[in-house]
């Protein structure tokens, strides 16, 4: 059983001089992130930061970010994860419910940062600047010396990571250090060929406040030696230029990037061939996406599947052998997963049939931070009920259907908005796509698609609907279809229903 921070070092130790970092034509290589590192754990210790301690960091992707990560976990601290982008509320909300001590933020959120910190119990607070000095230095630049501290990997949490809020309540997953060490163990088992090269160059656009950028991207990353490229937002122009620059090998990214980065490519005929292996989590890939991308990069796209809880990854296409578009692939090692009776909760479901996925593993976290109720309901037997419908084909292979909260009810019909979204995205005129259930007084709910159209293309709401009943049964075909600019979206880059959803329900 290891800490993240003995995963780390056995990384350091075998590549002192491999590139970890490149950010902004800068470059950090294993031992001076190490340093850097343990330095920031030897600053906490000063100024009282005790084992168990929550540390808050509200940081786009940048190296600092990462510094302070192993940091936090080399002073046996807790990183809370903070998305940059919070209003004061939903700062206020987490720094109070996560008793934080200390906050490291982004500069130019200082005066959000200010103005919440006196209703909270944060004691110090940096801030981090990419332009000019900051106080963040203090944290790097000093003579005092770290003291070792024994981690308890299956007992100590090293992450509290706060759920995206695409459906409800913040709750904070409490991580322990032993979930994220045995998933990044698990996701290295599925990429085994890429492992112990050392030469992985992995672009990380993907949020590392969020758990798949954090797992996935760099603590993946790290674990195979290789050079973890950060941007700290996704910008297709300016993300497509890196690639060009810096050639990638592979990247965790999410559908709706994916779409953006194919279509800049074939706009402006450029070639990501440098791209070998690239992984899609967080929301449905459709199968056309998934195509076009291979084709036009000739790199191979995994999908995958995990969530908050389990520190993410579950299930995954494997990269070499069989694959299945549309399907979240299967169970990575030491994960079981099944699929059971939505009202019972415990009935295993036969192949073919819809019902809950419940997952169990190393990696399911160890409960919501000061939520027991909460954590009894999600999690039954060592089982995380995931929330999401999904079922299983003969050679065990997953598929999501959709969420229990979003599945539509109309005329009694269940319906599941990923299978209408993806006939939308099977036309050529379609950009992004996503369907909501609509209170209605006769029907309980009707369904509404809404759509971006790709640049330079115009439809009618007629022709849309036309194009879903060649292809869906009737009550499945939407009634309605809204044209929008751009979507709403979290910060992975999922589509967020929910607030699209509010505006018509408030319309
Ligand atoms: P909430 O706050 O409501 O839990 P969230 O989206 O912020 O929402 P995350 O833990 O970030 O929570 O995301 C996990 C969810 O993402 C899964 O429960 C599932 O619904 C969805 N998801 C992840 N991967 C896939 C995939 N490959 N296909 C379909 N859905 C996926």
């Amino acid at each position: 059983e290891l800490s993240l921070g003995d995963l780390f070092l056995e990384t350091v130790n075998k590549y002192p001089r491999h590139t970890a970092i490149t950010f902004m034509g800068k470059t950090f290589d294993y031992q001076t992130v190490y340093a850097y590192a343990k330095q920031v754990a030897a600053y906490f210790q000063d100024v009282g930061i005790k084992k168990g301690d929550q540390i808050a960091l509200m940081l786009p992707n940048c190296p600092q970010y990462v510094f302070s990560y192993f940091g936090a976990m080399f002073a046996g601290a807790t990183v809370v994860q903070v998305n940059p982008m919070y209003k004061e509320q939903e700062l206020m909300h987490v720094l109070k419910d996560s008793e934080a001590a200390a906050i490291i933020a982004y500069e130019p959120l200082m005066p959000i940062v200010n103005n919440v910190l006196p209703d909270t119990s944060v004691e110090h607070s940096y801030s981090v600047s990419f332009t000019n000095p900051s106080d963040y230095e203090q944290l790097i630049q000093h003579q005092l010396e770290y003291q070792p501290v024994h981690i308890q990997p299956k007992e100590d949490v090293a992450v509290l990571q706060y759920t995206g809020g695409t459906t409800g309540r913040s709750k904070g997953a409490m991580l322990t250090h032993y979930n994220i060490v045995a998933n990044t163990l698990q996701s290295a088992a599925t990429a085994e060929s890429q492992i112990n090269k050392g030469e992985e160059r992995v672009l990380v656009i993907s949020p590392l406040f969020h758990v798949y950028g954090m797992t996935s991207g760099m603590c993946l990353t790290f674990r195979m030696g290789g050079n973890l490229i950060l941007l700290p937002r996704f910008e297709v122009e300016e993300t497509v230029k890196t690639m060009q620059e810096l050639q990638p090998t592979s990247f965790p990214g999410v559908p709706t990037m994916f779409i953006a980065i194919l279509n800049y490519a074939r706009e402006h005929n450029i070639d990501l061939g440098f791209l070998e292996t690239v992984t899609s989590g967080s929301a449905p890939l459709s199968a056309d996406v998934l195509t076009n991308f291979e084709e036009t990069t000739g790199a191979s796209i995994a999908e995958g599947y995990g969530l908050s809880e389990a520190s993410p990854v579950t299930h995954r296409n494997p990269v070499e052998g069989v694959q299945k578009a549309g399907s979240i692939g299967i169970p990575i090692p030491n994960t079981d997963s099944k699929v059971v009776d939505l009202d019972t909760g415990t009935e295993e479901l036969p192949i073919g049939e819809v019902g809950e996925l419940v997952i169990k593993g190393p990696q399911i976290m160890k409960g919501y931070w000061n939520m027991p109720d909460e954590t009894a309901q999600t999690v039954r037997d060592g089982w995380l009920y995931t929330g999401d419908l999904a079922k299983m084909d003969e050679d065990g292979f997953f598929y999501i259907v959709g969420r229990k909260k979003e599945m539509i009810i109309a005329s009694g019909f269940n319906i599941y908005p990923i299978e209408i979204e993806t006939v939308l995205y099977q036309n050529p005129k379609v950009l992004e796509a996503a369907v909501i259930g609509i209170p209605d007084p006769y029907r309980g709910e009707t369904i509404k698609a809404v759509v971006s159209l790709k640049e330079g293309q115009s439809a009618t709401e007629e022709e849309i609907i036309n194009f879903c009943k060649e292809r869906l049964s009737n009550f499945k075909v939407p009634t309605s279809v809204d044209f929008i600019e751009e979507f709403p979206k979290t910060a992975v880059g999922k589509i967020l229903k929910r607030e699209l959803k509010d505006q018509y329900i408030s319309n």
